[in-house]
């Protein structure tokens, strides 16, 4: 008992120190993103509220900064999907900014921010609110964005727990969020973030089934060529209110730490 009972205790330490160690030693997002690698960064609300999903404003600005000023840049959906399999090179530091949801400050107060750091990103968008309620964009603003380097996919028609739907609901859910969208904004929309995260082998068959290339989850991890295309992994960052840039360095950092370790994939 004894014996395990020290194992467990070296197992932490080991553990522990290796993380902060890592976390410590990058000063240079370079480290974290090389090659085929891509890191995903899952925002939702950008808004000086102190509510867990969202980033004050000045803590994104540092956090858009620090990614341009590390020649971070920035990539498409597609450009994800062409490069990991194999059909475009992707740039030295691909980064694919991800916001979920499509909250009114993603225009107001993300979008300025993006424009002048000349960073791109991607907007997962619950198209049964945009124009429809003020908590969220409109589609003048979507159409806005798009043409500034902002690209817009599906968050699912009203963002249900889809692992709860039965499977007519499921489909109608992924489909007519795709539909809407592509009539609106007037181009094909071929990826998705399952809502809440969840996923499970039936939705990611529906979602391909309907017409999707890829989808995104919050299951914290790198994008590489081992990643499954309807399984994407992403880096959550929210509520950095309290720490700003160190915790954004050790989300990013720790991430790597996790695959370090094994916990990784699938
Ligand atoms: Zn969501």
């Amino acid at each position: 008992m004894k014996k395990i009972f020290l194992a467990l205790i070296l197992f932490a330490a080991i553990v522990t120190t290796g993380i902060f160690t890592r976390a410590q030693k990058i000063d240079d997002i370079a480290d974290i993103v090389e090659g085929s690698k891509i890191l995903v960064l899952n925002y939702h609300q950008v808004d000086n509220k102190n509510n867990p999903l969202a980033v004050h404003v000045a803590d994104f600005e540092a956090q858009m900064k620090y990614l341009a000023d590390s020649g971070c840049v920035t990539i498409t959906p597609d450009e994800l999907y062409a490069g990991l399999n194999g059909e475009i090179d992707l740039p030295e530091k691909p980064v694919l900014i991800t916001f979920d949801d499509g909250y009114i400050d993603n225009y107001t107060n993300a979008f300025p921010i993006l424009k002048k750091y000349g960073l791109r990103a991607t907007i997962f968008i619950i198209p049964a609110f945009t124009s429809n309620n003020p908590a969220y964009m409109t589609w003048d603003q979507l159409k806005e964005m798009e043409s500034a380097g902002i690209t817009v996919e599906s968050h699912t028609m009203t963002h249900p727990k889809l692992e709860e739907l039965p499977d007519d609901e499921i489909r109608s859910e992924l489909l007519n969020s795709k539909t809407l969208l592509e009539e609106n904004l007037g181009h094909p929309i071929e990826f998705l973030a399952y809502p809440t995260g969840t996923y499970n082998l039936h939705i990611a068959g529906i979602a391909q089934d309907v017409g999707y290339k890829g989808a995104f989850t919050i299951k914290y991890g790198i994008v590489d060529r081992g990643s499954n295309f309807f399984a994407l992994e992403r880096v959550p960052i929210f509520n950095t209110a309290q720490k700003t840039m160190r915790d954004f360095y050790e989300r990013t950092a720790w991430r790597q730490s996790f695959e370090e370790f094994g916990w990784t994939k699938r």
